[in-house]
């Protein structure tokens, strides 16, 4: 088996810390309310198009693309009624612009959904389009919209679509379980991504330690052209696009470049099946399978609304199983911070682990010792040891001379780090710095 360079095996003896959800059947949480935000995917806030006291179906648009390409359009993930449209905080610095809708539980869906549509009825033109009305964006973190993916620049090429079913990191079994459970969803939104880039190379890659998805993946993949499932020995990160290219094509995508620069588009499994269900069934993108991990009773895979309140998704698993410390959105290594439990998640959230109030402590740093573990982890080549010198210095040239752009933020060497080192917040706050000295802040 072919793999990336560097990678670790984060909480081994705990099996990655799957183990309470793994064997979990997804179920589903409809909560009394939701809060949308509008602006948490990747491109410019989608536009509110209802107003307080409006009723609202689920599916139905309740904002509409933001200016530009990458503009995405939002829909009612419940029924009921628009109780506000208003700017909250959200997990960072500034609030973002969220809709409010108070559940009617009659889950009056808009028209026009659920008829599924033969396969071969789908030309390869509709194909994105569908995409981009259902408000697809990626699912495994990075919200980026697909159909922008998908839109091959001119003059390059794709020959080559990987689904990303790794799921390296901690805590999740969200898309095991969607793998195991629903695998022609996946297989169809793969089917379908083929289809509209005319790529005649498909591949599924699973870690070895998702034995059921294979299985189910395989057999739901079982003589249909073009398409390979491929099994990768499980390492951390793997997922991340340019470690999985590598992995499963051996090619290198080169630095600042994307994975279109080596002919190759990757999507999360999770986008691959809101892409069938968008394409086959007209449905919107308004739910996601989320892992509720860690500090909690009962540990669950809950599939949730958009703009679940994440103290709901918590409740609905029998609440803390003692005092939180920390609540992360997204997986052990790479997840965001929430600033409390009243913020919602969102259609990028594959997890909610909670960490109680020992776990949350951050030790302090000490003095590196030059042992050189953080370069042996680093899937992108860097030297974490010097690129942190120059961010705690706040020198942006330095920090790029040592390629901080090329670090994916995958926690690697923070995880290895015998001297507790604050590497990977370090080198986020620089990239976060480079982008507003780039859209034309001073970056300090
Ligand atoms: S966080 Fe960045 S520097 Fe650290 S191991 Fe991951 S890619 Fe390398
Ligand atoms: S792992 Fe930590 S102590 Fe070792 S070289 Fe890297 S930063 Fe220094």
């Amino acid at each position: 088996m072919s793999s990336f360079r560097g990678g670790i095996h984060p909480m081994k003896r705990q099996h990655g810390g799957k183990r309470p959800t793994r064997d979990l059947p997804i179920r589903e949480f409809i909560s009394d309310s939701v809060c949308i935000p509008l602006g948490a995917r990747q491109g410019p806030p989608s536009v509110p198009c209802v107003k307080k006291g409006d009723a609202v179906k689920v599916g139905q648009p309740i904002a509409l693309p933001g200016p530009g390409p990458l503009g995405l359009p939002v829909h009612a993930s419940i029924s009921g009624k628009v109780t506000d449209v208003v700017r909250m905080a959200y997990t960072g610095d500034t609030p973002v612009m969220c809709v409010l809708i108070e559940n009617d539980f009659h889950n009056t869906w808009i028209d026009g959904i659920y008829g599924q549509r033969e396969f071969s009825a789908i030309t390869p033109e509709s194909i994105i389009p569908a995409i981009r009305d259902a408000g697809i964006c990626g699912m495994g973190g990075a919200s980026f919209p697909t159909h922008v993916k998908l839109s091959i620049p001119e003059g390059a090429r794709c020959d080559i679509i990987i689904i990303n079913g790794t799921e390296c990191e901690t805590f999740l079994t969200a898309d095991d379980r969607l793998m195991r459970e629903t695998p022609m969803r996946i297989v169809n939104g793969l089917r379908l991504v083929m289809r509209a880039l005319s790529v005649s190379r498909g591949v599924i890659a699973i870690e070895d330690n998702k034995p059921e998805a294979l299985k189910s993946i395989l057999a739901a993949s079982a003589n249909l052209p073009g398409i390979e499932v491929k099994k990768l020995r499980t390492s951390y990160p793997q997922g991340g696009e340019k470690q999985l290219i590598l992995t499963v094509t051996g090619r290198e995508v080169p630095s600042g470049k994307l994975p279109v620069a080596v002919n190759a588009v990757v999507l999360n499994v999770a986008t691959s099946a809101a892409i069938a269900d968008a394409v086959l069934q007209g449905k919107p993108l308004i739910e996601r399978v989320t892992t509720i991990a860690g500090c909690v009773k009962t540990p669950a895979n809950l599939l949730l609304r958009n703009g679940t309140i994440i103290g709901d998704a918590i409740g609905e698993c029998g609440g803390y199983a003692k005092t939180p410390g920390k609540i992360a959105l997204g997986g052990g290594m790479t997840g965001i911070c929430a600033p409390n439990d009243q913020v919602p998640m969102t259609i990028s959230t594959s997890g909610i682990v909670v960490y109680d109030e020992e776990e949350a402590q951050s030790l302090d740093e000490q003095p590196c010792i030059r042992c050189g573990k953080c370069v042996g982890a680093c899937p992108s080549g860097l030297r974490p040891y010097i690129l942190k010198h120059y961010c705690d210095e706040g020198d942006l040239i330095g920090a790029q001379s040592e390629h901080v752009l090329d670090c994916i933020v995958c926690g690697s060497c923070s995880y290895e780090c015998p001297a507790q080192r604050w590497l990977t917040a370090s080198f986020k706050n620089m990239k976060d710095k480079l982008a507003l000295a780039a859209k034309g802040g001073n970056g300090k």
